[in-house]
């Protein structure tokens, strides 16, 4: 029957709170639990017996310094040995043990140290179990830790990417503005060059350009990105919103626009603006116009950003000045300074284009030629400075009377010429009644006796093909036909035959 040692154990109680142990057998079994044993507190296996004298746990309490024995007995007897463990399943040690013991020793065996073994190796298996959540723990943390680097990594690669890209934008608008420096461009190509170059630059929502109009102290909508045309005033008086502070003070920035206030009412809808800077544009000392960039929300332009619109501003400004000058050059040499309607060669140049149209889509034509009446004796009795007046006269009541598609121009010293693409003879008798009348209704100033001076004027009117084929004939028809209205007393109108 087996012996439950287990409760002969009961009465062992440590002396020195060390409870000291003896391994009986010396198997592989007793080297595992001489091994898990000698990790656990408050034990210390102190004996290892087997009667064969090279067994593996003998072995290795001979390594860790412990007292070996192959006598049983001696075991039995030993002195400050609370307690032995018998490893060995051998019934005949067994039986030494039970019968040899000092009454101080307890003994383990059978169940009970089979007992004992199944809980050392449960307590192993636990304390691995630990020791992988620990070594689990500490590698989920590393990977943690090198995510996050991998994620600032990524966030630092994007930025200097995006840093790249504008960098890229910026080299390539400086291009393309240098180009436009040299290449005559338009001033439509510039500003839409800008506000290209706002988009690709800064990445701006929304960007215009308004130029600086002299004579009547506007800007006027160059160009926008973003919104549809529409959606932008297309004048502002330079006293008015975010354009006339950039206007007046240089550089000004806005990162949150109160809804309601009336900085953005350049846009029509201003409550879509929520942010905006505007620049001035400048040419040495005076301001040809502003860009604004703008967008729907809270946005504040990094010291970056403002140096890159600054560059856009100063590169584009040079430009824009080169091809605003161009635009005046080409205006100017068409026409003429004291009516600002266009010279005689340039009209010669449309009469030909606009005859060549109407021959190619059998449209009529008519070409009306305009002379002051007894002018000589005008400026005779009033003096040339009047004369101009009245030659600036005729010239505004012409342009009241033209369509965009018409044409008019000084022909000669007090002779006008008009140009009316596809008008036939009725047509153009119609406008050059209209003009006649309201040039014999216009009072130039009082004269002698509180009178009004008036000055009347002669029309003649030819239409292609009915009266000729050929710009020369055209006008020699309309010459004539004007001859003809003087013949007959002046101030009237006349058709060619
Ligand atoms: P008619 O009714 O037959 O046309 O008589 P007219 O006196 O108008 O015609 P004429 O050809 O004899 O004189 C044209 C005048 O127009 C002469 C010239 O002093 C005047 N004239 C031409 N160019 C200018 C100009 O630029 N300014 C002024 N003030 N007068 C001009
Ligand atoms: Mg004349
Ligand atoms: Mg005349």
């Amino acid at each position: 029957m087996a012996e439950y040692p287990a409760s002969a154990a009961v009465g062992a109680v440590p002396r020195s709170g060390q409870v000291r142990i003896a391994i009986a057998g010396g198997g592989l079994r007793a080297t595992s639990v001489l091994r898990l044993l000698s990790d656990v507190e408050n034990l210390s296996v102190v004996a290892v017996c087997d009667a064969n004298r090279s067994a593996p746990a003998i072995r290795l309490a001979d390594d860790l310094g412990l007292f070996t024995t192959t006598d049983i007995s001696e075991l039995a007897q030993m002195a400050d040995l609370d307690l032995i463990l018998d490893m060995s399943e051998e019934p005949s040690v067994q039986q030494a043990l039970r019968s040899q013991r000092s009454p101080s020793i307890a003994v383990v065996t059978g169940h009970g140290a089979e007992l004992v073994w199944d809980l050392l190796i449960a307590k192993k298996r636990s304390e691995e179990q630990e020791k992988i959540f620990v070594e689990l723990q500490v590698a989920y943390d590393k990977i943690r830790s090198h995510e996050r680097r991998l994620q600032s990594s990524k966030e630092a690669l994007e930025k200097a990417n995006e840093e790249l890209e504008s960098r890229l934008a910026e080299i390539f608008f400086t291009h393309e503005f240098f180009k436009a420096l040299t290449n005559y461009a338009s001033v439509e190509d510039v500003v839409s060059l800008m506000v290209d170059g706002a988009n690709g630059i800064l990445g701006a929502e929304i960007s215009c350009v308004y130029l600086f109009e002299q004579k009547d102290w506007t800007l006027r909508l160059g160009a926008s990105q973003g919104r549809p045309e529409e959606s932008f005033q297309s004048i502002v008086p330079v006293s008015e919103t975010i354009l006339g502070a950039a206007f007046r003070d240089g550089f000004t920035q806005q990162s949150d626009v109160p809804l309601g206030s009336d900085f953005a009412t350049w846009c029509v809808n201003p409550d879509d603006i929520r942010s905006q800077a505007a620049l001035p544009l400048r040419s040495g000392e005076s301001i040809i116009g502003v860009l604004i960039v703008a967008s729907s929300t809270y946005r504040e332009l990094t010291a970056a950003e403002r140096d890159r619109l600054q560059v856009i501003g100063n590169q584009s400004s040079l430009a824009l000045q080169n091809a605003l000058l161009h635009e005046e050059l080409e205006r100017l040499s068409v026409t003429d300074r004291l009516t600002e309607l266009y010279n005689h060669g340039y009209f010669q140049q449309r009469l030909d284009e606009e005859l060549g149209r109407a021959a190619r889509f059998g449209h009529r034509l008519s070409v009306i030629m305009l002379d002051i009446d007894d002018f000589k004796q005008f400026n005779d009795s009033y003096g040339h400075p009047k004369g101009d007046k009245v030659l600036q006269a005729v010239s505004a009541i012409i342009r009241q009377n033209l369509r965009e598609i018409d044409v008019a121009a000084r022909y000669g010293g007090e002779e006008f010429i008009l140009v009316l693409p596809e008008t036939d003879i009725d047509g153009a008798l119609a406008v050059a009644e209209r003009i006649r009348k309201s040039m014999s209704q216009f009072e130039f100033f009082t004269g002698q006796n509180n009178r009004p001076v008036t000055q009347t004027v002669s029309l003649g009117v030819a239409t292609y093909p009915a009266h000729a084929t050929t710009p020369t004939r055209l006008v020699e028809s309309a010459d004539k036909a004007m001859y003809e209205a003087k013949r007959y007393g002046k101030n009237q109108v006349r058709a060619a035959n």
